[in-house]
């Protein structure tokens, strides 16, 4: 489900990001293209390096791009006000970082780590517990109202985490390796709290992961490398909701035509500086481009 940038709910183009130190620059971010649909569930991949928590900030508005386009609903990323980006965070994005603890307040239980957001927002505290609840039960703790963050799972920390990411129901929720320290049962576990959630107030999700089962999570996953979008696994479409449909793979392409060749391509066919392209009817086809081509006839 590729959003056009019409229907996008987010949209990055061209998106560029510098991080200046003392000594160096560092591009973590080269021409960024990504759309997200409302209401989405995706997931963004990528080597250690390649932006991703880049992205994940500036999309929650910690961080802001040096060039390009970010869209998110009606806001402009860019040009945003410092008054306008604290409006944002507050009222648009929930965000779940990777360390479970640094997601709750751990002397409070569960059900007033979701109340908190929702008083600092002036809502009565009688509305705020029942709210809380409510998300509480829905990512399965129903049980766990009173437990500390002590006396609760990694896995049972992040679903709180996700319920105080929702307590003021932002329309974007942003994860940044929600499941990294987790196994892979509990991972299950937060991304059916996800997908409930996701499915009861339609909330866009971007998540990013280094799960290798994520693409049994979610219906579609981005790769990034080198600080743009190179290749998405899309699950097709299917009539029928019991027949989970294998992924399929594209390479992404921009508006200048660049897209990026898998690394274990051009390494195999040794394919670097130059390529030949040919059109065969509906495919190209790319081969190494070496000095004896020109040679040759
Ligand atoms: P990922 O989350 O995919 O591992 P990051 O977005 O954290 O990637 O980093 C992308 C690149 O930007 C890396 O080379 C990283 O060292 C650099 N980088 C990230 N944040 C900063 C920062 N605040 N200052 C300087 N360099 C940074
Ligand atoms: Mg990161």
């Amino acid at each position: 489900m590729t959003a056009s940038p019409d229907e996008a709910y987010v949209l990055c183009e061209d998106v560029f990001k510098i991080h200046k130190t003392d000594e160096l620059e560092v591009v973590a971010l080269r021409g960024l293209d990504l759309a997200v649909a409302p209401g989405e569930v995706m997931a963004i991949v990528g080597a250690s390096g390649s932006g991703k928590s880049t992205l994940l900030n500036i999309l929650a508005g910690l961080d802001q791009p040096s060039a390009g386009r970010v869209r998110v609903g009606a806001r402009d990323l860019l040009t945003m006000t410092e008054y306008e980006l604290t409006d944002y965070r507050r009222a648009e994005v929930g965000f779940v970082w990777q360390q479970t603890g640094r997601n709750l307040i751990p002397y409070l239980t569960a059900l007033e780590n979701v109340e908190v957001p929702q008083l600092i927002e002036g809502i009565s505290r009688q509305e705020a517990s029942a709210r809380a609840a409510d998300l509480l039960e829905q990512v399965g703790l129903g049980d766990k109202f009173d437990h500390r963050s002590h006396q609760l799972s990694g896995g049972e920390q992040q679903r709180v985490a996700i319920a105080v990411a929702l307590a003021n129901t932002p329309p974007l929720l942003l994860a940044d390796e929600p499941t990294g320290e987790l196994d892979s049962a509990t991972a299950t576990e937060v991304f059916a709290a996800i997908h409930q959630l996701n499915e009861a107030t339609g909330v866009t999700v971007i998540i990013v992961s280094h799960d290798r089962a994520i693409t049994q999570r979610v219906d579609r996953v981005v790769t990034m490398r080198d600080g743009r979008t190179s290749a998405e696994l899309v699950r097709p479409r299917s009539f029928r909701r019991d027949r989970i449909q294998e992924m399929r793979e594209f390479a992404l392409v921009d508006r200048s035509g660049r897209m990026q060749i898998p690394r274990e391509f051009t390494d195999r066919l040794g394919i670097h500086g130059r390529a030949r392209l040919e059109l065969h009817g509906d495919h190209v086809e790319i081969r190494p481009g070496d000095a004896d081509d020109e040679a040759g006839a």
